[in-house]
């Protein structure tokens, strides 16, 4: 294999070239590789999408996790969705107010690839006393658990296979029963640019839901073709509204470094392009 080209739609495709493939099989529940590429580094792909790379995992982990995180006025309790990498759970981890992170993920096949090949993304995270790992589904673990989180994060495949219960109606309100009074739930939301169906299903459920269903934008570069939006749903409306000064003490008194995330970067990511507004609106 010297390219390897991504099947996520139907008449667009990335092809990234392949220098090592350092594995190939099937977990429990997908099609996995790791590959490695001269400009991204270690690739991971599950059922030929790809999923994270060690050359542009800083621009979502840090918006995923930092967002909500810094708008929430002392989160304790995170609850992740997905995320098998680990590279969401290093980023939540970070914050000194988190007590407990507790991450769902359905493929334990996927946690161990992450801890022999991706440990420059999950840094240990795995074995920070505050994780708490459990190998599940994540939408059975939302119906039945009695625990409750101040931040939700679905940090998940896209809509198909395995992914596809965590863009469902059904999903979205046991995870709001799952929230604490001000919580917020974000979620991976594909590129609207092509996937602008699973954005409007998403923000529908959001706004049947909550008082406030929205999206903020980012830019990474492999997950291709244009803005990637992430959902956002809260009862507490004040919390999208956090004035900067606010969002800047706070994150300097959390004192750790970044590569994407600012405050001003967090309040310019809700400023979307008329083309997104329209399809969430
Ligand atoms: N950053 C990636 C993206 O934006 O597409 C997602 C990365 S992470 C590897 C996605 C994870 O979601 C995978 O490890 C997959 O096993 C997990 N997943 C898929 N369906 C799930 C479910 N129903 N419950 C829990 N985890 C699930």
């Amino acid at each position: 294999m010297d390219w390897f080209t991504e099947i996520l739609h139907t008449d667009l495709a990335q092809r990234l070239r392949v220098d090592k493939v350092l594995y190939e099989g099937q977990t429990e529940f997908q099609d996995a590789k790791v590959l490695s590429n001269g400009r991204l580094g270690k690739i991971l792909v599950l059922d030929n999408v790809v999923q994270t790379t060690l050359g542009d995992e800083f621009v979502y982990h840090e918006m995923l996790a930092h967002v909500p995180l810094f708008s929430h006025p002392h989160p304790k309790t995170v609850l992740i969705i997905g995320g098998g990498d680990g590279g969401l759970l290093e980023e939540a981890l970070k914050h000194p107010s988190v007590e407990k992170v507790t991450m769902v993920e359905l493929d334990g096949g996927v946690v161990e690839l992450a801890k022999e090949h991706f440990v420059e993304l999950n840094q240990g995270a795995f074995d920070d006393h505050r994780t708490n790992l459990i190998i599940g589904d994540g939408a059975k673990f939302v119906a039945e658990t009695d625990e409750r989180f101040d931040v939700i994060l679905v940090d998940s495949t896209d809509p198909h296979g395995p992914g596809e219960v965590l863009f469902s109606r059904g999903f979205y309100a046991d995870c709001k029963r799952c929230l604490t009074e001000s919580g917020i739930l974000v979620t991976q939301n594909g590129v609207p640019f092509l996937q602008a169906s699973e954005l409007a299903g998403s923000i529908s459920h959001f706004r049947a839901l909550f008082n406030e269903g929205s999206a903020y934008v980012i830019t990474v570069p492999t997950y291709a073709f244009g803005m990637m939006a992430l959902g956002w749903a809260t009862d507490d409306k004040s919390l999208r509204q956090v004035d900067i000064a606010t969002l800047e003490d706070r994150f300097k008194k959390a004192a750790f470094a970044t590569n994407y995330y600012s405050p001003e970067v967090h309040k310019a990511a809700f400023a979307l392009p008329m083309y997104i507004k329209r399809i969430i609106d």
